[in-house]
């Protein structure tokens, strides 16, 4: 397999006057070169947290993240910038992310230019013209603004300017969220659309699990802070074995499943991340909950090929 990121041990800790917030603790996976991991859960699970770190845009805690076979975290401020080239990010609301006093040209141009990438003004516009193409976005919208444009067009201006830097992994954050369920699924047929064309290797964080289904390759399950189930899609959504797993998938309806699976709503308070108490951090809403789940803190295990998942349930299977 040609592995392009391995994150091992990664955490993230803040400091908040009530204790030690653990929004990442020890968060390990690998991804394979062109294809989509999904990174899913609900907000505050630290998906996002673990998506800026790979990126250090927010600096971990402790852990490594190799990627094409250099530790980022070992990286100087320079060797990072250069990194950077190959990792970007894209956001949720491309409103709030896009500068409302550029124009689409000068948004996208703005990388390439603090990148010293394309110095030359012309070639530089050339440059923009033809990711504005490649993005969908016609060619009179150079001049407007992002305020003057729909949520689409924005986010598609947001990927332009990922892509200005030809990377080679793209961490997105809720792309799609704000978006009409319509809009939703053209930007989507053209993320994959790209990755197919220049080999993209994504890393898709969302709340969504029906957002993934058809688009990630595997599918990462994080509860607070921690990945608690990651699988090949197709078998998390057939299989899923986590008990928080099922309880997430139980609220939508998989066409493929003859049964309709019964809801399951989760009971009982959510743990804080702040000091956790020792053992699963999901035994105070599972419904199998014993005392050692309350004691013991169940490690991920390779249960299947490809198949991993963190619950003292799964031990001997
Ligand atoms: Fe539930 Fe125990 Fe498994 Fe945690 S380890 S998910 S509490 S059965
Ligand atoms: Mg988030």
């Amino acid at each position: 397999a040609d592995t392009i990121l391995e994150v091992k041990h990664l955490k993230k800790y803040f400091n908040t006057p009530k204790g030690l917030l653990h929004a990442v603790d020890d968060v390990n996976f690998t991804l394979e070169r062109g294809k989509t991991l999904g990174i899913v859960g609900e907000s505050g699970c630290g998906k996002s947290t673990t998506g800026r770190s790979i990126l250090r845009l927010i600096e971990p805690t402790s852990g490594e993240v190799i990627f094409d076979g250099e530790d980022v975290c070992k990286k100087n401020k320079n060797e990072l910038r250069l990194l950077r080239r190959d990792m970007q990010l894209i956001f949720q609301d491309p409103y709030a992310s896009l500068d409302p006093r550029k124009t689409v040209s000068e948004i996208i141009a703005e990388p390439l230019k603090l990148q010293k990438l394309i110095t030359d003004p012309k070639a530089r516009m050339d440059r923009v013209r033809e990711l504005m193409q490649v993005v969908g976005l016609a060619d009179r919208l150079i001049n407007t603004y992002p305020h003057e444009l729909d949520g689409g067009r924005r986010q598609r201006i947001g990927i332009a300017r990922a892509l200005a830097m030809k990377p080679k992994l793209i961490v997105c954050d809720e792309p799609v969220s704000a978006l009409d369920v319509s809009i939703q699924a053209q930007i989507l047929n053209l993320m994959q659309d790209l990755q197919e064309q220049m080999g993209l290797t994504y890393i898709f964080i969302t709340h969504d699990l029906s957002v993934v289904n058809h688009f990630a390759d595997d599918i990462a399950v994080m509860y607070l802070g921690q990945l608690i189930e990651k699988a090949p899609s197709e078998q998390l959504f057939d299989k899923p074995t986590h008990p928080y797993t099922q309880a997430l998938l139980s609220a939508i309806p998989v066409p493929s499943l003859k049964k309709k699976r019964e809801r399951i709503i989760l009971k009982g308070e959510i743990t804080s991340p702040i000091n956790p108490k020792p053992g699963c951090r999901f035994a105070a809403r599972c419904p199998y909950a014993t005392d050692r789940c309350r004691s013991e803190e169940p490690v991920l295990r390779e249960i299947e090929p490809n198949h991993f998942v963190a619950c003292h349930l799964t031990e001997g299977k």
